[in-house]
């Protein structure tokens, strides 16, 4: 049995290959021809960690291939993953088109029963909507039935979190495709839950907008720490053992960022408009969050004085380590926000670049060491382990101010300090 993966982006390229590693035969399909050729060379367009060395194993066992023609594989498939984005609109909103031009695809070429498998992030309705769309677009008509089963890897442990996922979620209109959806994961064990679509809709943005709130409730907590000098790391170790709270997500920091917090907290709050109802509680996380990065600059400009002229190293550019996704990242804010002020931004990322907008007005660095050179201050942006790790006595030696900024609280305070170093973190100094 052949299964289709439509769209081979972050979520579909690591779908088809943990379809692939669990026995299944699978295509990918996407309409950028070039990311085909690249998947098709066994090359990832993206970088995440033990993808590629997968691709190539299930490209040269003749699992997995990947395509442009969408007409072919989908008569050739009778399981098929939607995997498109949904990127916000400017009002927050969910943009379904990619989503609708994927169901008229599929409804145009159904030549038999398909079962389809909602992975898009989408809003509540959605799979009711498919149905129309599907079913409007086909020539001739064939049964099919929609699954909802929302995606909850995180970049960076992608791969690890699709082969051991905490929790299956599917949201099916009958036992038998919600049986034959269950089925595709048999080898996977993990709690499943059967519902029905529009609970699967929205498991998937309550999952993201709670732990958005918990990174904005202690980053909140963060900026009184910074007002009465008290430890945040301290005060979140106190209460996240606490089996109820739990110490994940309560690291203070310069703010979540990514392809998916976001926009499914914007999205979230757009369908409540929608029905008439207001979030007040994720307004709020929404507002900290986009205001937290200002938090650290402030602390920085209370050093400096201001940053017009000043030399500033940024180490990461990501959103989190171990992506090279830039998608609303906070290090993105802090660089844009450090020009605005009149410094000169040198920045160094493992593998992540600078949008195409301000990657001029940079210095693009091929080394941390580079782009301490001559520093007045460093912000460390993104907690990759290369910075953790970096010989800060030979730093020293490098920069022309010792002042570090730290972004994601990761070195260690006093040990800065010990150093020479003026440090300072959020919520914890
Ligand atoms: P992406 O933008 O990286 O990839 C989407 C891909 O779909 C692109 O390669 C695009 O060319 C392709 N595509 C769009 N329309 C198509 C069509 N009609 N035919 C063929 N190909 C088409 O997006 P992503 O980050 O992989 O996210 C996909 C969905 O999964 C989103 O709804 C997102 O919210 C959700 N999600 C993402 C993550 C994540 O970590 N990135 C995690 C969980 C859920």
């Amino acid at each position: 049995m052949n299964i289709l993966v439509l769209g081979t982006g972050y979520v579909g390229t690591t779908t088809a290959l943990a379809l692939s590693e669990m026995g299944w035969h699978v295509t990918g399909l996407d309409m950028d021809s070039h990311k085909v050729q690249q998947l098709l060379q066994g090359k990832l367009h993206f970088y995440e960690p033990g993808l590629e060395p997968l691709l190539q194993k299930h490209l040269q066992s003749d699992n997995i291939t990947f395509t442009t023609q969408a007409d072919r594989s989908i008569q050739v498939s009778e399981i098929i993953f939607i995997c498109v984005g949904t990127p916000p609109l400017p009002d927050g909103s969910a943009d379904l088109h990619y989503v609708k031009q994927a169901a008229r695809d599929i409804g145009r070429n159904m030549n038999g029963y398909k079962l389809i498998i909602i992975k898009s992030t989408v809003p509540i309705g959605t799979q009711e909507k498919m149905t129309e769309w599907v079913r409007s677009a086909q020539r001739q008509s064939h049964p099919f039935d929609i699954v909802s089963n929302p995606e909850f890897l995180r970049e960076g442990k992608a791969l690890s979190d699709a082969l051991h996922p905490d929790r299956i979620v599917i949201g099916a209109t009958n036992e038998q495709a919600a049986a034959a959806v269950q089925n595709l994961y048999l080898s996977l064990k993990c709690p499943v839950v059967i519902t029905t679509p529009r609970n699967a809709e929205l498991i998937k943005y309550a999952a993201n907008a709670f732990l958005a709130m918990k990174i904005s409730f202690i980053n909140e907590m963060a900026r009184l720490c910074d007002k009465v000098g008290i430890n945040i790391k301290e005060v979140a170790q106190g209460i996240g053992l606490d089996p109820r709270i739990g110490n994940r997500f309560l690291q203070a920091g310069i703010g979540y960022g990514g392809s998916c917090f976001p926009k499914d907290v914007a999205a979230l709050l757009s369908i409540a408009a929608e029905h008439g109802t207001e979030l007040k509680l994720l307004k709020e996380v929404v507002s900290i969050n986009e205001t937290q990065h200002l938090h650290l600059m402030h602390s920085a400009r209370t050093r400096l004085g201001n940053f017009m002229g000043t030399k500033i190293a940024v180490l990461g550019l990501a959103f989190k380590p171990d992506t090279d996704d830039i998608r609303e990242s906070s290090a993105i804010r802090i660089v844009r926000a450090l020009m605005a002020e009149g410094a000169q931004v040198a920045v160094h990322d493992p593998v992540a670049k600078l949008p195409p907008d301000v990657n001029d007005a940079a210095i693009i660095c091929s080394s941390p060491s580079q782009a301490l050179e001559n520093a007045d201050a460093v912000f460390l942006c993104t907690e990759w382990t290369i910075y953790q790790q970096l010989d800060w006595v030979h730093a020293k030696q490098l920069m022309k101010r010792t002042n570090i900024f730290d972004g994601r609280n990761v070195l260690d305070a006093k040990k800065m300090a010990e150093l020479g170093y003026f440090y300072q973190g959020v919520g914890y100094r």
